[in-house]
């Protein structure tokens, strides 16, 4: 097993952000602006254009476990901060079993799930397949809302009607009656509530991805009483995460043992 010393540091300390989400962007944001780290983002590629931040940016997969536990070693990346979206829950394993091999440290981002509210009507399923299997009927005018990566669940469902939202052309075969929205977000709630009129649109299907950038299409829901099918995260980390940007900011002064005018690496790794 390799592993990463930990020397006295003579250079700027080297942070690889694991992103794709608006948290991952902002924390690039906040941290190319220190002169005193070199931080690199890491995107999957799956948007063909994507919202870069600034500072160093790399693209494309890592090539599971080994292949990141190579690219750590050869970057020599001194803390991982893993603010990827909750339901890329490969890429956090990897990080992981990565980060715990090679006792590099680890910082979870993970922004916290949408809860109920009153008037809310949810019904939580497991996956989207379980979703899938709930929404064919033919009354039902479905608001697909699940991103591109795992339409092809729905590919089958010739009974329902169904408005699909992505960002990029999908690869996967839509539903026989449907049709495609191609937006990016962040999505306001008045033109939430006049596609959901428009449309139709008597059921909703979403991921509990939490945050703010899609929220409005559950608080249109809400207040039109439209019920929805919230598929339920999965299970990412055996580690404890953390909720917001700023307290990982604050977790990672205190990895780095930060000040504005010195910047002293801990004497022990920690594993967070
Ligand atoms: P995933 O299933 O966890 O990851 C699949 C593979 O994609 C990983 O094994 C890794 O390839 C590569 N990968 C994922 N994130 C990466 C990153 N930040 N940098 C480099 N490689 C990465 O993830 P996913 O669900 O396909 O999502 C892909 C990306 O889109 C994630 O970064 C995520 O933050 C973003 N995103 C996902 C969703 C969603 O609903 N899943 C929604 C919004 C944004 P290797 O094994 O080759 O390293």
């Amino acid at each position: 097993m390799q592993s990463v010393t930990n020397p006295t540091r003579s250079h700027s300390p080297r942070v690889l952000i694991l992103g794709g989400t608006s948290e991952a962007s902002e924390l690039a944001t906040q941290l190319a602006a220190r002169a005193d780290l070199t931080v690199i983002s890491s995107f999957a590629g799956r948007v063909s254009q994507p919202r870069l931040p600034v500072g160093i940016v790399r693209v494309g997969g890592f090539g599971g476990v080994t292949g990141l536990i190579s690219y750590l070693i050869d970057e020599n990346i001194e803390v991982v901060i893993d603010a990827t979206h909750p339901f890329a829950s490969k890429i956090s394993s990897n990080a992981e079993l990565a980060c715990k091999t090679l006792s590099v440290p680890l910082i979870a981002l993970e922004r916290p799930p949408w809860e109920p509210k009153e008037h809310d009507c949810w019904c939580a399923v497991p996956d989207v397949q379980a979703a899938a299997s709930m929404v064919n009927h033919k009354r039902n005018r479905v608001f697909l809302s699940i991103g591109r990566q795992e339409l092809g669940a729905f590919s089958n469902c010739e009974d329902a009607w169904f408005l699909v939202r992505a960002i990029d052309e999908p690869n996967e075969k839509l539903p026989a009656n449907s049709k495609l929205i191609l937006k990016r977000g962040p999505f306001h709630l008045n033109d939430e509530f006049q596609m959901l009129r428009d449309e139709f649109i008597s059921l909703i299907v979403s991921k509990n991805s939490g945050g703010t950038a899609t929220y409005s299409k559950i608080e249109a829901a809400r207040a039109l009483r439209i019920p929805v099918v919230m598929i339920d995260r999965p299970r990412k980390y055996n580690l404890p995460t953390l909720a917001r940007p700023d307290d990982v900011l604050q977790k990672l002064g205190e990895f780095l043992q930060m000040t504005p005018d010195c910047a002293v690496y801990p004497t022990e790794k920690r594993y967070l």
